[in-house]
């Protein structure tokens, strides 16, 4: 009886497919496909040009295990995947950070009425722990001042006109140079609004960094 209460109880579920885990949330099938998502050379900048970025990193692909975690992290339950998301990441964001100099973090900001869904608001959970184990400042200054519909319904050419004045630098900013956290990047042009804010601000430097990189396929159409 005590081990059928552990297993249920102690042991950590693959923040995957459910099934009991290592201590890093992952069983090793899926730690093994984890790895094949992974972004060759991910502290090296990525080649995609957004606008008002200096420059862009991801960690791994927007596929196989690594969008179902983010999806799984979003839609159902943020723990598993913030418990270990510094074993999954953490190389690449010190890198990051020391070769670009970064004081600050800045989480991509959703607005207020998502606090009132099932999303989770996870760039915001991703941001405060990158900030308190690397020691930099966690800005929350640029706030979604106007409600946008989702990205990802939207044909790629009304994106960018979805977002414009969606995003207002509301607080005082005091960092230099800003590393914007995201989990998913497809066009950039999130990210790049709150860049041009962050620009607009006076903000010397503004970088992306994304726990996936969505490569759309090519359209149809
Ligand atoms: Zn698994």
């Amino acid at each position: 009886m005590d081990n059928i209460i552990r297993q249920i109880f102690l042991v950590p579920k693959c923040k995957c497919c459910f099934k009991p885990a290592d201590s890093q949330n992952l069983c090793n099938s899926c730690r093994r496909e984890l790895e094949k998502c992974r972004i060759a050379n991910p502290h090296l900048p990525l080649n995609k040009k957004i606008d008002f970025v200096d420059e862009s990193y991801a960690s791994y692909k927007y596929e196989g295990t690594a969008s179902t975690v983010v999806k799984g992290a979003k839609f159902r339950n943020p723990a598993p995947f913030l418990a270990s998301l510094l074993d999954d990441i953490s190389i690449d964001i010190k890198q990051i950070l020391a070769q670009n100099n970064i004081d600050t973090v800045l989480p991509v900001p959703s607005h207020k009425s998502k606090l009132y869904t099932q999303e989770y608001d996870l760039p915001v959970e991703m941001a405060k722990r990158i900030s308190k184990h690397f020691g930099v400042q966690y800005s929350d200054c640029v706030a979604k001042v106007r409600k946008t519909e989702k990205q990802h319904n939207l044909p790629k050419d009304r994106r960018k006109a979805n977002l414009v004045n969606a995003f207002k630098v509301t607080g005082n900013l005091t960092g230099k140079n800003i590393l914007v956290i995201d989990d998913v990047i497809t066009t950039g042009f999130t990210v790049s609004a709150v860049a041009t804010e962050l620009k607009l601000a006076g903000r010397e430097k503004v970088y992306v960094w994304s726990y996936t990189l969505n490569i759309e396929r090519k359209e149809n159409t």
